[in-house]
């Protein structure tokens, strides 16, 4: 079926049982990917995200693991290769925000973005490249040898007063992405990010639950609306498959037209 070009693939998504990640974890499993739906609380809402991609005629199945915990990481990588005996697409989507005045952040507010944001990107890339080279190249399932898509945001391109925690993560995204393609292309590894602008989740809920907050949001979109995590979840089944195979090292910013900065359009 053209529409299931995920079939026969297994794919990891972390953060995936709210908003963005649900969005790519469900959007995967319908291009019939088997999906490892990662979370840290809340079970049982986790596996409404899998009962929802089994009902689509795909596997799935929960593992809870706090992605900036090296044990807990390793122990779901193992968890999902005796499952599924391997792993060939991961999605780095968890993070958080913890925001602050600068001169008011906290250690622990600056670290728990960090660890979450950064060091969880480098604990579960590092297992899932760990298994791709073990594995090596299985044509039958895809061209590469493995993809690994990480979530970043127009703030590795847009300063964030307020959230400087947060754009120095993903600040740090970029060129963590881009040094892994560098390092694995040869080995036949595309590692990309998507870059996305304000998507309605529980992350933002301030910036659009009331009409006030939506309509000061929208001066900052041309494309006045907000996006939807399904927007992100096509953008990441495009990059897991084989139709992106000549795309490795590459942010793709999707934003509704955000990062053309709206501000300026009467002439600054
Ligand atoms: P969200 O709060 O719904 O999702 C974040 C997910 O990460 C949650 O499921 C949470 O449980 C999980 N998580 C948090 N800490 C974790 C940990 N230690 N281990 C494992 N999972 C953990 O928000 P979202 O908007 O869906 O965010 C998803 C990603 O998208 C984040 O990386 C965020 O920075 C990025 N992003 C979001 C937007 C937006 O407008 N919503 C814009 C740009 C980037």
């Amino acid at each position: 079926m053209s529409n299931r070009k995920l079939e026969g693939q297994v794919a990891l998504v972390t953060g995936a049982s709210s908003g963005i990640g649900e969005g790519v974890a469900l959007a995967l499993g319908e291009a019939g990917a088997t999906v490892v739906v990662n979370y840290v609380t809340k079970p049982e809402v986790a596996q409404t995200v899998v009962d929802r991609i089994v009902a689509m005629g795909s596997k799935a199945i929960a593992i809870q693991a706090d992605v900036s915990k090296e044990d807990q990481v390793q122990a779901m990588f193992l968890k999902t290769i005796q499952e599924f005996g391997t792993i060939d697409i991961l999605v780095n989507n968890a993070g958080i925000q913890k925001d602050a005045k600068f001169e008011d952040m906290t250690l622990d507010q600056w670290n728990a973005v960090l660890n979450v944001n950064l060091t969880g990107m480098f604990l579960c890339s590092r297992e899932a490249i760990r298994e791709f080279l073990r594995r090596g190249l299985v044509p039958e399932r895809s061209v590469a040898c493995g993809k690994i898509i990480c979530m970043s945001s127009v703030h590795e391109i847009i300063p964030w007063a307020g959230h400087v925690n947060y754009a120095t993560s993903k600040g740090g995204v970029k060129l963590f992405m881009q040094s892994l393609a560098q390092e694995y292309g040869n080995r036949k590894i595309r590692v990309n990010s998507i870059a996305p602008g304000a998507i309605q989740t529980p992350i933002n809920r301030a910036a659009w639950e009331t009409p006030e907050a939506l309509e000061s949001l929208m001066t900052l979109i041309p494309y006045n609306r907000i996006g939807k995590p399904e927007d992100i979840g096509k953008l990441a089944v495009f990059l897991a498959s084989d139709d992106s195979d000549y795309i490795t090292g590459t942010s793709i910013v999707i934003d509704g037209g955000m990062t053309v900065f709206e501000g300026f359009a009467t002439g600054g």
